[in-house]
């Protein structure tokens, strides 16, 4: 596809960020690709004043961060801002990948030919590869089926709603299974290699297949992406005997409220219109009578709603859900929608409030789910009106019954009991799922991860999902410091150098007081039922003042609640809402309504849901509160994580109306430093930001004269002018000497940098 380069600009650049070291003259805020293009056809520096003249051109042909010769966070933001315009969408950090949002149709970075490129880039084991996600997916499957004592791998893919890491993960299996299309492929004659184009395999086609279906249940258009995924997933690809045998998927915390609750210019789960627009069009039949408008449905069905279902019911086929089991699925989609029609009034000259069956709709709505559901009419009201609870003495249990007195207790659980259904519904999807595309445990040895979790997320209003999500933020960054450091400690024992310090931001502090014994976690699931939410919050703030980490928020015009300082920022969680959901609680009566169902469907879906609390390791009756169950799958996950090779791709979204063609500099830079590109950089930064190979070195501060060992002469030259004397050592603090390359400090570049002017 051809773009206007003229339509590209850099956006403003925002005085909030404060300025990297060194200081400089600011620039202007607003860059054009004009003025960019000028710039680099004259091969002038838009960074004439740092230490070291960068021409443009060689930023833009930097596709390595930590190989830029001066490790800034300015300088980084300007490398990948050129090259975004330059459409290199793709830059390495190191072992990281950052990936822009293109924001525009790139198919031809998606080609088979691409895959080949890649593919053969990998299996060569050329020193510096093209930065691509393929090549990302290409070294993790290579360590996988080839590298010698086989490690399991995983790609942890990061970024922030619509910065594209659902697509990366998608172009990621494309590639994965396309490769082992090609690859496994045994060529029947010596003129015909091993890339050859073959239908893929009834397995890949069944994992594939799984991408739609978690789609449809699981995404929704929000604001910030038309196709937002409302889920995190971990797809875990089975090899064996170096071919993929199978997938087993993990999910973590569906959105669920979305089924009741959708904010303005949001939608419910694409699924709802997708079935809706099947039996509009007829491609659904006889499934029920479609109303006028459904109170669950925010936002307008749109023109590839129909075109999506279609593709669901492909991937369904595929992954064998027969056509009575897609049609029980879809009853349910269609009794929420019925569900949602429900309403309530208060019965005259009484204080109770009941189902309002003075309007036909409603009673038609309460008939529809019934029928749907397989439940009798009397049951659903009263479970819908009625609150219902035991008391237990020594001598025997009394069940007592108490009608709501609130409207709001009746929408409560009307709401509890649909998401409730929802949830169950995708539970049960991802279990049958699962139960297709998993490989029997004796044919798969290792596997390949690809992990999509939202990325560190803060609002206005910040509840107990962005504490959970940013908590496993967190939890990420802690494995990512821990292994990246890893990995540079590794590069300076290859270099000859350990021993050198290399300080970072250690966010186990953080994670401490989220859910240590005396934490936030721990805090908000221990209060006791009366506690109000400010109250709460105020208990959470006194005990964890100590830690530096957590306050109450300063204003006090702020609402109730509280101040974490994640390692991306500080964000403010609101008390609000805050102890209802992390209780969760779904009224007993709610569970056994639906496991009385006459429909078998409908009664087992609660069965293996039910078990959750009980797999998360207490069968206390005591209730699990949704904290502590993401605690427990986030641990999970990072143990499965710490059993892994771990590569990342940071996806960024280069400005955040996703606009084609623009670069908001500020946006742009806050992600880099969210997603940890900036502190990766600055890590290799870290005390020695300079690194040269000899040759470089040697080139700059020593002359023309070509020495036979350049890194002795070097070194020398190192000594003879950053040297206390001629005889003694350099101070270490400044510079060192690695077997291929010169490590210098800042102080160090700075004083070469003024010898070599005054000698010229
Ligand atoms: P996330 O999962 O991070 O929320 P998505 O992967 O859903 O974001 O991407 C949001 C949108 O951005 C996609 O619908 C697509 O339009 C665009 N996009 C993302 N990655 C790419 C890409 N590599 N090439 C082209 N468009 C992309
Ligand atoms: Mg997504």
């Amino acid at each position: 596809m051809d773009y206007d380069e003229s339509s590209l600009s850099l956006g403003r650049r925002s005085s909030k960020i404060p300025p990297p070291v060194p200081k400089k003259k600011p620039r202007k805020d607003v860059v054009t690709v004009s003025e960019l293009r000028c710039n680099t056809g004259s091969q002038e520096s838009l960074l004439s004043d740092s230490f070291l003249d960068i021409p443009v051109d060689e930023l833009i042909l930097c596709d390595d961060l930590t190989r830029l010769p001066i490790l800034y966070d300015d300088i980084v933001l300007e490398c990948v801002c050129l090259r975004y315009c330059e459409r290199l969408f793709y830059t390495w950090a190191g072992p990281t990948l950052v990936a822009a949002n293109p924001c525009r149709l790139v198919d031809y970075l998606y080609t088979s030919s691409q895959i080949k490129h890649h593919h053969n880039q990998v299996k060569s084991g050329v020193d510096r590869r093209d930065a691509h996600v393929y090549s990302i997916a290409g070294v993790a499957h290579h360590r996988l089926t080839h590298d010698l004592g086989l490690v399991n791998q995983a790609v942890l893919v990061s970024g922030e709603s619509g910065a594209g890491k659902t697509e990366s993960a998608r172009y990621m299996l494309g590639y994965l299974t396309h490769v082992e299309t090609k690859i496994l492929q045994v060529p029947r004659s010596p003129l015909k290699g091993v890339w050859e184009d073959m239908e893929p395999t009834d397995i890949q086609n069944k994992i594939l297949a799984s991408n739609p279906i978690l789609e449809a249940f699981g995404n929704a258009a929000t604001i910030r992406n038309h196709n937002s995924s409302r889920f995190g997933k971990l797809i875990r690809l089975q090899y064996g005997g170096q071919q993929l045998r199978g997938a087993e998927i993990d999910t973590y915390l569906l959105e669920k409220t979305r089924v009741t609750h959708q904010t303005e210019n949001e939608r419910n789960f694409h699924i709802f219109y997708q079935v809706l627009s099947g039996v509009r069009s007829g491609l659904l039949k006889d499934l029920f009578e479609s109303e006028e408008t459904y109170n669950i449905l925010l936002g307008e069905a749109t023109s590839s709603d129909l075109a999506n279902l279609q593709e669901t019911l492909h991937a369904f086929q595929q992954l064998n859900f027969s056509r009575s089991h897609q049609n029980e699925i879809f009853k349910v989609i269609a009794a929420l929608l019925y569900l949602g029609n429900i309403t309530f009034i208060q019965e005259e000259g009484q204080t109770n409030w009941t189902v309002n069956k003075a309007s036909t709709e409603c009673v038609r709505s309460l008939q529809g789910a019934c029928v749907l559901l397989g439940l009798r009419e009397d049951q659903l009201v009263n479970t819908l009106t009625v609150h219902t609870f035991s008391v237990s003495s020594a001598q025997k249990v009394s069940v007592f019954h108490k009608p709501c007195e609130r409207r709001r207790q009746c929408v409560e659980r009307r709401d509890a009991l649909m998401q409730l259904i929802y949830q169950c519904l995708f539970i049960h999807i991802v279990n049958f799922i699962n139960d297709k595309i998993r490989a029997d445990r004796t044919v798969w040895s290792h596997f390949l991860g690809i992990l999509d979790v939202y990325g560190f997320e803060t609002f206005e209003q910040n509840s107990l999902e962005q504490l959970c999500i940013n908590y496993a933020n967190e939890r990420l960054q802690q494995a990512f410091t821990f292994r990246y450091l890893s990995a540079e400690h590794q590069m300076l024992k290859e270099e000859g150098l350990l021993g050198m310090d290399v300080p970072y931001t250690d966010n186990s502090s953080c994670v401490r007081a989220l859910d240590s014994r005396i934490s936030v976690f721990a805090i908000l699931n221990e209060l006791k039922r009366d506690v109000k939410e400010d109250e709460a919050c105020n208990r959470v703030c006194k005990a964890l003042e100590h830690t530096g980490l957590v306050c109450a928020p300063s204003s006090p015009k702020h609402t109730p609640g509280f101040v974490i300082c994640h390692y991306a920022g500080p964000v403010k969680y609101d008390a609000e809402g805050l102890l209802h959901k992390n209780k969760d609680e779904v009224p007993q009566e709610v569970w056994g309504l639906l496991a009385g169902s006459s429909q078998d469907f409908i009664g087992k879906l609660t069965v293996g849901t039910h078990g959750v609390d009980i797999e998360a390791g207490r069968r206390t009756t005591r209730k699990i509160t949704t904290l502590s169950k993401f605690k427990s799958s986030v641990d999970t996950l990072m143990k499965t994580l710490s059993q892994c090779d771990l590569h990342y791709v940071r996806c960024i979204k280069p400005s955040e109306g996703a606009l084609t063609g623009m670069v908001d500099r500020e946006y742009t830079l806050h992600q880099l430093k969210a997603c940890g590109v900036i502190e990766t950089v600055c890590i290799s930064q870290a005390g020695y930001p300079v690194r040269m190979c000899y040759a470089d070195f040697y080139a700059r501060y020593g002359g023309s004269r070509i020495e036979r060992d350049v890194a002795a002469s070097s070194i020398a030259l190192a000594r003879s002018i950053l040297g206390t004397s001629a005889e003694g050592d350099i101070d270490t603090a400044k510079c060192r000497f690695g077997y291929t390359r010169v490590f210098l400090s800042e102080s160090a570049l700075h004083t070469l940098e003024k010898v070599r002017e005054e000698k010229r």
